[in-house]
């Protein structure tokens, strides 16, 4: 976080930072605010005790039925885990105003989520601990601390009477790291009750006040095998070499064209391939990560890739052939050559990860919302783009942003990851005003 200045009086108000000034100013708003510093040795347990939970991608049940209970005790409505382990709880906005709680057919919502998963693998030690406004550990900001201002969120919504036109749905989603792939996003706005009725989604992802992610980054990640019949090193020499292919297909590939602007990017991050030094490789593989802004360029990444492969398959294929043309002169080695020609490289090209791209109207009603929040509350974001949940949702053409949890953090995705809770209330400020604008009135 970086405070900035405050707009200055002679400059006209947005009419968002106008509606912005006018909740910030409600009594029941003013009580929350203070009540999120009051809290923060609360806050800073439900970290720790989220933390201690292990939560390897594909392996999120525990600390699903960690949420789960904590939404019921904080009593929000409707708590459930779907079959994936995604958890939700909701607050409708007749219920606010009337105890009625069933929801009707026309209710929309605004979503307020955070990822439950993480990246460390099970077995790993976790040593979460805390030492004065410092907590320390795998996964204390990424993304314990969303989580955490997700429960501190909806908990001032139950305690206050805060305003509310719009019903709100409280997410704690599986699968966002790495392999996960998204999937917890992806099941939520494909298969789950709320799928068409979310209008407007606020990701929290790890800490800090200043960012705001608008932009989504797409990739797309390939695993690439190439197989072949194998052999000795002397006996079967001149039978197709999957390395020997899997290296030209890199040579091949790594020669395609990226664009600046829009920015794309490609990665060979693994290869794998052979058994010993003396024996023709019956396999070889790489995986292959492409990043783009725009969904055109990694289509034409993605079908560069598949032709530099074809094409070491078609040369490996033309080299078994004059292979063979020499094994006719030398009688003996008739045979063997026309073993070789039948035996042919395959190539098979798996897609391992799919994240959509996108971006947000820069009209788009929540991101003028945030904007007015961090001037209201002097504080200074930029629109930053990354892969988050919240390429889901924006790939569709919905409104939603990423933001951080407040407090500062570092070290995500290793062992000395940390968490200052130091300036958290800010963080849950701007949460908290972003809410109840989206879900206010001025659809
Ligand atoms: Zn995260």
């Amino acid at each position: 976080m970086s405070p900035a200045a405050l707009p200055s009086p002679a400059e006209p108000q947005s009419a968002f930072e106008r509606e912005i000034a006018r909740l910030a100013a409600q009594p029941a708003v003013r009580s929350a605010l203070a009540w999120f510093r009051d809290q923060e040795a609360e806050f800073s347990r439900w970290q720790l005790d989220l933390a201690r939970i292990p939560a390897p991608p594909f392996g999120e049940q525990a600390r699903s039925d960690w949420l789960e209970e904590k939404f019921q005790a904080i009593g929000l409505d409707n708590v459930q885990k779907d079959k994936i382990g995604n958890v939700f709880g909701s607050r409708s906005a007749e219920g606010a105003r009337s105890a009625r709680t069933k929801p009707t057919k026309k209710e929309t919502f605004v979503s307020i989520s955070a990822h439950l998963d993480t990246v460390f693998p099970r077995g790993t030690p976790l040593n979460i601990r805390q030492q004065g406004r410092k907590l320390f550990g795998p996964s204390v900001s990424d993304n314990a601390a969303g989580v955490t201002a997700v429960l501190a969120v909806a908990a001032a919504f139950e305690r206050f009477e805060l305003p509310q036109a719009e019903s709100l749905l409280f997410i704690g989603n599986v699968g966002e790291e790495g392999e996960g792939d998204l999937r917890g996003m992806r099941h939520i706005f494909s298969d789950s009750p709320w799928k068409d009725s979310i209008r407007a989604s606020l990701v929290l992802d790890g800490a800090g006040s200043d960012t705001l992610v608008a932009e989504a980054l797409g990739s797309r990640r390939f695993e690439v095998v190439i197989r072949g019949p194998g052999g000795h090193s002397w006996s079967d020499f001149g039978a197709p070499n999957p390395i020997v292919a899997l290296a030209r297909s890199i040579h091949f590939f790594s020669q395609t064209r990226v664009s600046a602007s829009p920015k794309t990017t490609f990665n060979i991050g693994v290869i794998r391939g052979g058994t010993s030094v003396n024996s023709i490789p019956e396999s070889a593989s790489m995986r292959v990560d492409i990043r783009s802004t725009s969904a055109l360029e990694i289509e034409r990444l993605e079908l560069d890739l598949r032709r530099a492969v074809e094409r070491s398959i078609i040369e490996a294929a033309g080299e078994e052939e004059v292979e063979e043309k020499l094994g006719e002169k030398f009688e003996g080695k008739k045979t063997r050559a026309r073993e070789t020609r039948r035996s042919t490289l395959t190539a098979e090209i798996a897609l391992i990860g799919n994240r959509p791209g996108g971006e947000l109207d820069p009209n788009a009603r929540i991101l003028q919302i945030a904007r007015a929040v961090d001037a209201h509350l002097g504080n200074s974001a930029l629109i930053q783009r990354a892969s988050t949940d919240a390429n889901i949702p924006i790939s569709m053409g919905r409104e939603a942003i990423a933001i951080g949890a407040g407090g500062s953090g570092g070290g995500a995705h290793t062992q000395q990851e940390w968490f200052d809770t130091t300036g958290r209330e800010l963080g849950l400020a701007r949460i908290l005003l972003i809410v109840l604008a989206l879900a206010g009135d001025s659809k």
